[in-house]
């Protein structure tokens, strides 16, 4: 967080990258190579999404999240930041969850609720589990002080399940307040939304960073699978632009990049200082934006992995 805070006070920007646990061993290999190139362009961290089951459908054993997340921490020498839901689980599975990832060494925590199990629309508790991601926040604090820095989600136009945007910004304080260190959104669709946000967040006294999270378009299946599970809308412009190609994953590429560059050109403009990519655990479409951004910077002299984790510290 000393880090953020650091970029934010000296204007200078960064990006991090998210990626998720690979299903097979194959992928899990071929992940971390593609973590250890991508490290090579200086992403300021990088984050390991939460599935803790898997791929039911899938026979090979699919890998953890905390087992990724420490692989990219201890072996690619990558800050790491793991992702972390309380859905479903009991207060005790939680901790045993807090406790694996501070043994991995791991320092940061993007501390979230979670979504529905399939087939509900409406949120069932769990005994002896906890409800929100403000209790997750509280839940680490008091557990390990201010051993882990706490990130948490944002929505740029509003939680689905939230009856209004004005109360889903209330909710989002409660986190803040509770003690997390700073926020990474949803993604969106127009550089507008997310600068009208952060306005609102500061108007109601939310003062932490907050990080934007952006998709490059890469292919329609993709983008239809995404928009249905966060229950987002994508602006008819974009629909119609994309609509002739649609089955043309290099067009719908090209047409992600371009429409990614330009967002980011106009948040970077009006001051946003980081950028957080949602990589979908593929290279070329991010490192390219990156490029066109001038914040990829190749050649840089990486210390051998060993030698960071001997003494990484937390995120600052
Ligand atoms: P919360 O902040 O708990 O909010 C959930 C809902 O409850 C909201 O509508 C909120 O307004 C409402 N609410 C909050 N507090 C109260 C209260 N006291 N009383 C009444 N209502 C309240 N999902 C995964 O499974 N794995 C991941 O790795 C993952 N990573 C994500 C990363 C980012 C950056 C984002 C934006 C989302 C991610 N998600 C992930 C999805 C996330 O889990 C879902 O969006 C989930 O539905 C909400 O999680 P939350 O932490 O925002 O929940």
């Amino acid at each position: 967080i000393n880090k953020i805070r650091k970029r934010e006070l000296s204007k200078t920007p960064f990006y991090s990258l998210e990626f998720f646990p690979p299903r097979t061993q194959s992928g899990a290999l071929n992940l971390i190579s593609r973590f250890e190139r991508l490290s090579d362009g200086k992403p300021l961290f990088c984050d390991m999404t939460w599935h803790p089951a898997g791929d039911p459908g899938n026979t090979e054993k699919p890998t953890s999240s905390t087992c990724i997340a420490g692989i990219m921490l201890n072996y690619c020498g990558i800050e790491t930041m793991l992702h972390m839901t309380c859905v479903g689980m009991t207060t005790d599975t939680i901790k045993e969850n807090l406790h694996k990832a501070k043994d991995l060494g791991i320092r940061s925590i993007l501390a979230l609720r979670g979504d529905l199990p399939e087939g509900s629309h409406e949120w069932q508790e769990t005994k002896g589990g906890i409800n929100y991601a403000t209790d997750l926040v509280k839940l680490i604090k008091q557990e390990f002080g201010d051993h882990f820095v706490i990130c948490v989600a944002g929505y740029p136009t509003g939680h689905p399940e939230c009856k209004s945007y004005e109360q889903d910004l209330q909710h989002l304080k409660e986190k803040v307040d509770a003690g997390a260190d700073f926020i990474i959104t949803q993604l969106f669709f127009k550089a507008e939304t997310f600068l009208k946000y952060i306005k609102d967040c500061r108007k109601i006294g939310i003062n932490v960073p907050i990080i934007p999270g952006i998709l490059p378009i890469q292919a329609y299946q993709s983008l239809r699978h995404i928009v249905k599970l966060s229950k987002l809308e994508v602006p008819p412009e974009i629909l119609n632009a994309i609509q002739p190609f649609k089955d043309n994953d290099e067009a719908i590429r090209k047409y992600g990049i371009d429409q990614s560059v330009e967002m980011c050109k106009t948040l970077l403009n009006a001051g946003v200082y980081g950028l957080h990519f949602y990589t979908l655990n593929r290279e070329v479409a991010v490192k390219e934006v990156l490029k066109r951004l001038g914040l990829w910077s190749e050649n840089v002299h990486r210390p051998l992995p060993w030698k960071q984790s001997a003494n990484h510290t937390r995120c600052d």
